[in-house]
């Protein structure tokens, strides 16, 4: 198999060629290893020097090569979350979800970039650099895992594993036109993924197709005991099949496809429910209407959450020190000079919102929004199987275009920090192009929108099969990300 050919293969297909024997692992590893060394869009902090010990002949993923999100300890190779305090880090132990997958058969390939620990949306916050759009290198690929998602979209790695806290999963995977999926709160271990909102965190999959993101998902879910708040998965992740949505309710809530989304991603977005009803779907508008608080309460419950673990970075345990005349002054400096403007943002507000006196007005009611958020969901959930929504209000914009406007970049998570907050799993596909009127994308033709389709709790495979059968028919073209 050629280089060329073995790079256009989806992990699906790679396994299957690994596993007929076209195809060696150590091949695959090294074709993808000088591919991600020649990176030129900043995808990622760290390449694999040289091949892994060979993986077991028989294991499910047979060697399928895998880039991971820096926030993820991986055992001696640096992990530093994005941010300058944790430079050269090198943890003594690997993540559950990271063990877990390199188990069954993905060597470790890379380590991508990232906002600093996970706190934004175009990756522009990382102290390592902002990432670049393979759609358009002017532009941000999303974020908080826009490393993870420019990699797999410019064809640098076969699949990739994210974080998603509010949208960080599934954003970026919109904004550079592959599939990306929060799972259920609870279905994989957030044992080793260096924390920001510990009641959000959910580890999940950056891959070229729906098919991937099931595979991979199979490999990372359970129960871990070094996570009291993982779960037993009820069932095992199939691969995805169907072809029609016969039967299949969609809801569409009039709160999150209105205002505030740009006409030629609800053009998209409209056009693909017309796709799904001619697979059989039924569409319905119905209504969240919490929804848009839900962006109010996660930026006082995401912050309070993050103002707590990164209390850990004191200088004394991990990564950077910057020494001073006292122990104070050590504290002061070293987070002074370790934490980027946003994460200082963060850990003020959250902070500020804990503070005695302060707790009930503004994180015990954000709480009890959140629970409203729940009773929203679970009410839908009994006329609806999914909700349907555009991942992101906008296609991939400019680098610099939000910087200086924090609420302004916030507002890019307006669709997919619903359902964080309520803890149901969520899928982003590519559903079109948006933005060919303004010239914009590969030969003008536009940038890719990414539709959302979410669920109640543990209803991953039947989620999977719709996004699947969706994607069968929109025959979403990623090869412009692919020169
Ligand atoms: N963009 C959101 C934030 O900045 C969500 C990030 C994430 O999901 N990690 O908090």
């Amino acid at each position: 198999m050629s280089a060329s050919e073995l790079l256009e293969l989806s992990a699906v297909a790679a396994v299957k060629a690994l596993a007929a024997g076209e195809l060696r692992p150590s091949e695959m590893f090294d074709v993808y290893r000088v591919h991600a060394g020649a990176d030129k869009l900043n995808c990622f902090t760290w390449v694999a020097p040289a091949q892994p010990a060979a993986p077991q002949p028989e294991t499910p993923l047979g060697g399928v090569p895998l880039a991971v999100k820096d926030l993820f300890c991986t055992k001696d190779v640096p992990s530093q979350s994005g941010s300058r305090i944790l430079e050269g880090y090198l943890p003594p132990y690997t993540a559950t979800a990271v063990k877990r997958l390199q188990a069954a058969g993905a060597p470790l390939l890379a380590k991508t970039n990232q906002d600093e620990f996970a706190m934004g949306s175009s990756n522009e916050n990382s102290a390592y650099g902002p990432v670049l759009n393979p759609w358009d290198q002017k532009r941000v690929p999303g974020g908080s895992s826009g490393g993870s998602a420019a990699a797999v979209a410019a064809g640098l790695a076969p699949w990739a594993l994210g974080t998603d806290t509010g949208g960080s999963i599934r954003q970026p995977a919109a904004l550079c036109g592959i599939v990306g999926m929060k799972p259920t709160y609870g279905a994989v271990s957030r044992y080793g993924m260096i924390a920001f909102a510990s009641s959000l965190d959910q580890a999940g999959p950056l891959t070229r197709d729906v098919s991937d993101a099931a595979l991979m998902l199979r490999h990372m879910v359970g129960r871990d005991e070094c996570d009291a708040t993982s779960l037993a998965f009820p069932h095992e992740i199939a691969l995805p099949s169907a072809e029609s949505l016969a039967g299949v309710r969609l809801g569409v809530p009039e709160e999150l496809t209105g205002e505030g989304i740009e006409a030629g991603v609800l053009a998209a977005f409209n056009a693909s429910l017309q796709q799904a009803e001619r697979l059989g779907a039924t569409i319905e508008q119905v209504r969240l209407p919490h929804a848009p608080h839900a962006l109010s309460a996660y930026y006082v419950i995401a912050p309070a959450e993050a103002s707590s673990n990164l209390a850990r970075f004191d200088g004394v345990r991990y990564g950077l020190r910057v020494d001073a005349d006292d122990l104070e002054g050590m504290y002061t400096q070293t987070r002074h000079d370790g934490f980027g403007a946003e994460v200082k943002r963060r850990i003020m507000l959250g902070t500020y919102a804990l503070s005695s006196g302060y707790y009930d007005a503004f994180y015990g009611r954000a709480q009890r929004v959140r629970t409203k958020i729940v009773e929203d969901f679970r009410a839908v959930y009994e006329r609806v199987d999914f909700v349907v929504t555009p991942t992101s209000p906008t296609v991939a914009f400019e680098l610099g275009a939000k910087t200086g406007d924090p609420l302004a970049m916030y507002l890019n998570d307006f669709c997919t920090v619903p359902m964080s907050l309520a803890g149901i799993p969520a899928i982003s596909i590519p559903c079109g192009l948006s933005g060919a009127e303004q010239g914009l994308g590969p030969g003008g033709r536009g940038l890719p929108v990414g539709l959302q389709l979410a669920g109640p709790a543990f209803s991953e495979n039947a989620l999977l099969d719709a996004a699947y059968a969706l994607e069968q028919t929109i025959g979403f073209d990623s090869t412009p990300a692919r020169p």
